[in-house]
């Protein structure tokens, strides 16, 4: 394998990683849990345990009129 080829590897590997890390886009933060609406001391978190999300993730797909 020469540099070339290296370099191209690597750049097609930076961008697939860059695409990765913006493709889970989803619903923003808002300081309240996005399913109970339970206020969130971390404003960066979005629900407040694993359940809510799973519901959340749930309903988004089969009930979307459930999300307040
Ligand atoms: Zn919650």
């Amino acid at each position: 394998m020469d540099d070339v080829e290296l370099t191209s590897l690597r750049e097609e590997h930076l961008l697939s990683s860059l695409v990765r890390a913006r493709k889970p886009t989803g619903p923003k933060p808002t300081g309240k849990c996005l399913w109970c609406e339970e206020p969130m001391p971390d404003t960066e978190q979005r629900w407040c345990d694993a359940g809510c999300r799973d519901d959340y993730a749930a309903a988004e797909k089969n009930a979307p009129h459930l999300i307040p």
